[in-house]
C-alpha cells in the first residue's frame, strides 16, 4: 500500500513547486538572466548596484514578496521569497541579498511584530519604493550581537538614540532601517528595542561604505546615530522584545542566505558544464575526462543536498512549524557547497578561471561571506549543537 493513502495528506517531493510557485521562478529566472545578467561585471568593478534595477525589483513585486496585498505587496509566502532570492543569485549574489534583506528579515518583522499604525505607515512604502536594512552588528559586537553599545534614552515621547552600526546591508540605498539599540543596559539583552528609523531622522547618518572582497555590488555601511532623535511610536513590540524580534528575523534570513548561497553554487556550476563542453584538451572536450566529469557531479550533488535542506527549513516556517535547527544547517551547509562549488568551478576553467574575463572568479569571491554574516558557520555549528544536547 503506497505510503500515504488513508491519509488525507499525501507527501510532497520537498522540491515539487506548486503552479504559483514555478510561475514565479520562471520569471525571476528569465528576468535575472536577461536583465541583470548583462550588468553583473560592471556593478562588480563599481561596486554599485544599479538603481534602475532596484526599480525593477519593486516594478515585478520582488520587494514586498510577503506584504499583504491590502498594503500593496504580492500576498506571496516566505517560500518564494527563497525561491526569489536563489534565482537572483544564480547570476548576481548581491542581487539576491538585497531582495533577501528586505523581505526575509525587515519586511518579515514587521509583518510579525509591527503595530496596525506602523504597517500602515510603512508597508506600502516597503513594498514600492523603500529600499530597507537590518542594523543589529557593531564595531565590538558581531557574534555576540546583543553585548551592544548602542543606547536608547527614554524621553517620554520620544527615545535618543546614540552609538554606531556596522557592516549594514543595503544602507547606501535604504530609506528605512529597522535598528536594535539598547535601552534599559542594567538588564542586558532584556533592555535590546527594536527601533523603526527613517533615512531623515535627525541624528541619523549613513557612514562609509565598505570596498570588500565580493559581493561588492551590495553596499554595506556603517551608521552613525548621534543623538538621533527616535518618536515613541517608531518603537516596534515593546521597549525589551528587541533580543527576540532579533532571534526571530535571523533565524528566518539563514534560510534566505543558504538559498543565496545554492544560488550562487548552480551559477558556478552551470558555468562549468559550458566550460567543460567547450574546452578541448588532448583533442578532445575537457567534459570528456572522467576527472573532470566527477567534480562536476559531486558539484551538483552538493548543490541538491544544501537545496533540499534549505527547502525543508522554508516549507517548515510556512507551516508554523519549529525550524530553527534546520535553518542553521540549511545555511551551514549551504554556505560550504557554495564555496567549493566556486572553488572546483574555477580549477574547471584552469587558468582562464581566474581572470575576470570568466565569471567564477567573482563567484568565488562572493562565496566567503556566506559563511560569516546572519552568524558564522561556528555560530550555526553552537545552535544544531545546542539542540542535539539540550533537546
Ligand atoms: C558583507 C557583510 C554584510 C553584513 N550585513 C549585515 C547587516 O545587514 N546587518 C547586520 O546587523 N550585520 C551585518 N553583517 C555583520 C555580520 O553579521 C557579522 O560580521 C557576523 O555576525 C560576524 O561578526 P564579526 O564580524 O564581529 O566576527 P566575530 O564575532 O568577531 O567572529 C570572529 C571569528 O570568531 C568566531 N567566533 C566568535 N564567537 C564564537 C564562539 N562563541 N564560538 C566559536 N567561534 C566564535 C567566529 O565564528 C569568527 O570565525 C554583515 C557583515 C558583512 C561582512
Amino acid at each position: 500500500m503506497p505510503a500515504a493513502e488513508g491519509t488525507a495528506f499525501a507527501p510532497q517531493p520537498l522540491t515539487a513547486l506548486s503552479e504559483d510557485e514555478q510561475l514565479f521562478q520562471t520569471t525571476v529566472r528569465k528576468f535575472a538572466r536577461e536583465e541583470i545578467r548583462p550588468h553583473v561585471r560592471e556593478m562588480d568593478e563599481a561596486g554599485v548596484f544599479r538603481k534602475d534595477i532596484i526599480g525593477q525589483f519593486f516594478g515585478m513585486g520582488l520587494m514586498g514578496i510577503e506584504i499583504p496585498e491590502e498594503y500593496g505587496g504580492q500576498g506571496g509566502s516566505f517560500f518564494q521569497a527563497v525561491l526569489a532570492v536563489e534565482e537572483l543569485s544564480v547570476v548576481d549574489p548581491s542581487a539576491g541579498v538585497i531582495v533577501d534583506v528586505q523581505n526575509t528579515i525587515c519586511n518579515n518583522a514587521l509583518l510579525r511584530w509591527a503595530t496596525p499604525a506602523q504597517k500602515a505607515r510603512y508597508l506600502p512604502r516597503l513594498a514600492t519604493n523603500m529600499v530597507a536594512s537590518y542594523a543589529l552588528s557593531e564595531a565590538g559586537s558581531g557574534s555576540d550581537a546583543f553585548a551592544m553599545a548602542t543606547r536608547a534614552l527614554d524621553c517620554g515621547d520620544y527615545f535618543v538614540l546614540d552609538g554606531r552600526k556596522l557592516w549594514i546591508t543595503n544602507a547606501a540605498e535604504a530609506g528605512f532601517f529597522l535598528l536594535f539599540a539598547n535601552a534599559r543596559p542594567e538588564a542586558g539583552h532584556r533592555g535590546i528595542t527594536a527601533f523603526l528609523i527613517e533615512r531623515e531622522f535627525p541624528g541619523f547618518q549613513v557612514g562609509k561604505k565598505e570596498d570588500k572582497l565580493g559581493l561588492r555590488a551590495s553596499s554595506t555601511c556603517e551608521l552613525i546615530l548621534d543623538g538621533c532623535r527616535v518618536p515613541r511610536e517608531n518603537v516596534m513590540g515593546e521597549v525589551g522584545q528587541g533580543y527576540k524580534i532579533a532571534m526571530e528575523t535571523l533565524n528566518e534570513g539563514r534560510i534566505a542566505i543558504g538559498a543565496q548561497m545554492i544560488g550562487l553554487a548552480r551559477g558556478a556550476l552551470e558555468h562549468a558544464v559550458v566550460y567543460a563542453r567547450q574546452r578541448k584538451q588532448f583533442g578532445k572536450a575537457i567534459g570528456e575526462f572522467q576527472g573532470v566529469q566527477f567534480e562536476l557531479a559531486r558539484m551538483a550533488t552538493g548543490i541538491e543536498a544544501a537545496r533540499l535542506l534549505v527547502y525543508n527549513a522554508a516549507r517548515l516556517r510556512d507551516a508554523g512549524r519549529p525550524f530553527q535547527t534546520e535553518a542553521a544547517m540549511a545555511k551551514y551547509y549551504s554556505s560550504e557547497v557554495a564555496e567549493k562549488a566556486a572553488s572546483k568551478a574555477i580549477e574547471v576553467h584552469g587558468g582562464v578561471g581566474i581572470t575576470k574575463d570568466y565569471p567564477v572568479e567573482k563567484l568565488y569571491r562572493d562565496a566567503k561571506i556566506g559563511r560569516i554574516y546572519e552568524g558564522t558557520s561556528n555560530i550555526q555549528l553552537l545552535t544544531i549543537a545546542k539542540k542535539l544536547l539540550n533537546p
